[in-house]
């Protein structure tokens, strides 16, 4: 039962994260107006406006209009569904479920508006920072100290590959707005996190990069945006740190 109601605390906050993707880029009230179609502006009453069930009843398309609505809706609202539910398995009703819930749910609203517009919203990643290290004043998975380490040693470590880089082929390679993400998950995770963060994203990311080559033919300079390989990696780091550490360190004998 309470499984169920984690599912559904999780689909409606991934609705609300749906209103923040769409209107933070266009600097726009995240509470009013209430929900309406980006394509005809019609309002939306709230019976078409339940998370995931409203999308399957109508179709996939708009009540008014019957234009396509995107399928960003559905997926971002399943996605932190899920998320909700596994945090909710790992850590159950603790301030550490909302702790983490928090952080997932800021990485899912960077790693969509990233894909989209190739930003990262300071608006996001730097309150973040913040929520990050006061929680971990009170949340007994991580100290103070780790979190300041871990912001210290994310925003520094991407600072310096990013002005290596710049200095190296005389262009910006990795923005900014990546190196406030990753002090973000710093101050959530930890500096070990971290660490585990940018190899876990440099791997997918180059595999991903080279699929995408091979496709497309297209080379490398063809920028494909870093915020949601760092977002995918942290998340495995969220769950599977332990884990894959200890992996690691059984082959040091
Ligand atoms: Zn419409």
């Amino acid at each position: 039962m309470l499984n169920l109601i984690s599912i559904i605390f999780g689909a409606l906050v991934g609705s609300f994260l749906n209103v923040c993707i769409i209107r933070l880029p266009k600097e726009e009230s995240i509470i009013i107006p209430g929900s309406h179609c980006p394509q005809c502006n019609h309002p939306i009453k709230f019976y078409d406006n339940i998370p995931l069930i409203s999308y399957l009843l109508l179709g996939g398309k708009c009540r008014y209009c019957k234009r396509s609505i995107s399928a960003q809706y559905p997926l971002v609202e399943g996605t932190t569904a899920i998320s909700s539910l596994l945090l909710f398995l790992k850590w159950g009703l603790s301030l550490s479920y909302f702790f983490y819930f928090s952080f997932v749910a800021a990485l899912i609203i960077i790693t969509v508006i990233d894909l989209y517009h190739q930003i990262i919203p300071d608006v996001i990643s730097i309150p973040g920072i913040g929520v990050g290290l006061l929680g971990a004043l009170i949340i007994p998975h991580i100290t103070f100290f780790n979190s300041l380490l871990g912001i210290l040693l994310g925003g520094g470590s991407l600072f310096v590959v990013a002005t290596f880089y710049q200095w190296l082929f005389k262009r910006e390679g990795m923005g900014g707005g990546d190196v406030k993400l990753l002090a973000m998950i710093g101050a959530f995770l930890g500096w070990d996190a971290v660490i585990l963060t940018i190899l876990l994203s440099s791997l997918i990311g180059s595999i991903t990069g080279i699929i995408i080559m091979v496709l497309k033919g297209k080379d490398f300079k063809y920028a494909i945006p870093f915020g949601p390989f760092l977002s995918l990696g942290a998340v495995i780091a969220l769950f599977y740190k332990n884990e894959i550490i200890s992996w690691y360190l059984q082959f040091r004998g």
